[in-house]
């Protein structure tokens, strides 16, 4: 049986006054989602994403079909908000599904966060950003590290809180113990370079790896709200897992409330 050892963080970050990230972390669902429109409809469109991902997930066993029809869900739960118009959200996330009698992770994206995957110490990207910075990489015009600074970094291509609703990219992978992964916003990625993320993820336990990676991105600038879960697969004896499996050990930073965000976009 498949079950997973993580922690997530959160921070507003050094610059703005308020957090527009939201995740979840209840196994076997585990999503970071990142708003976007101004007046604090970016706080609003991704709390109502995972708010409604959560609820919608509730079925067992949980397929792939199940995943995208809650992402749908979340999709139409902000387009027919009422009184906020022109709000979206980034989702990307992994669930463990249950299908053919084994366990299978199913890593999903719309719009720009990332999940990564740790393979004994080696880092993989395995989301693919619905960004126009994405779009100029893989034509060649910039690099990896160009797009981190680009000013267009944060033009997504596709996001919820659209009509038609955005297709969701997804994968399935293996669930095989040891392998860790991260669930990150793009406050994560834009201020810490891949290789010191690839470092940090492997720095201990879930805990110490969450926190370490959000306090990289303070350091290095904070200029956005910045989310990470990380989640190591492990299996049902614990032994040799460092620690208790599927244990949320949350470290939110306290946000301050009543306060527009400084600007829009979801950067
Ligand atoms: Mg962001």
């Amino acid at each position: 049986m498949t079950r997973f050892w993580h922690s997530a963080a959160t921070s507003p970050g050094r610059v703005r006054r308020v957090n527009e990230d939201s995740y979840l972390a209840i196994p076997p669902l585990f999503a970071v989602a990142d708003g976007m429109g101004g007046h604090g409809a970016g706080d609003l469109a991704s709390r109502l994403a995972v708010d409604t991902l959560t609820s919608a997930t509730r079925a067992r066993p949980l397929t792939a079909d199940g995943v995208l029809a809650a992402l749908d869900a979340a999709n139409r739960a902000i387009v027919t908000y009422e009184g906020a118009k022109g709000m979206g959200t980034t989702i990307t996330g992994l669930a463990l599904l249950e299908t053919g009698g084994g366990d299978h992770l199913m890593v999903f994206n719309v719009g720009d966060s990332r999940v990564y995957r740790l393979v004994e110490g080696r880092l993989d990207q395995v989301t693919v950003d619905h960004s126009e910075v994405q779009e100029l990489v893989l034509a060649g015009v910039i690099t990896r590290d160009q797009a981190r600074v680009h000013p267009r970094r944060n033009i997504v291509t596709r996001a919820l809180g659209t009509d038609p609703g955005p297709r969701p990219d997804y994968w399935l992978l293996p669930a095989s113990a040891g392998d860790r992964f991260l669930v990150c916003s793009d406050g994560l990625y834009t201020e810490v370079p891949d290789e010191r993320i690839a470092v940090l993820l492997a720095s201990g336990s879930p805990q110490v790896a969450a926190a370490a990676l959000v306090a990289a991105a303070e350091d290095a600038g904070g200029h956005d709200n910045v989310t990470v879960i990380v989640a190591e697969v492990g299996y049902g004896d614990l032994s040799g897992s460092g620690g208790a499996l599927d244990e949320t050990r949350v470290d939110v930073t306290a946000l301050p409330r009543g306060e527009l965000p400084g600007q829009s976009g979801n950067g």
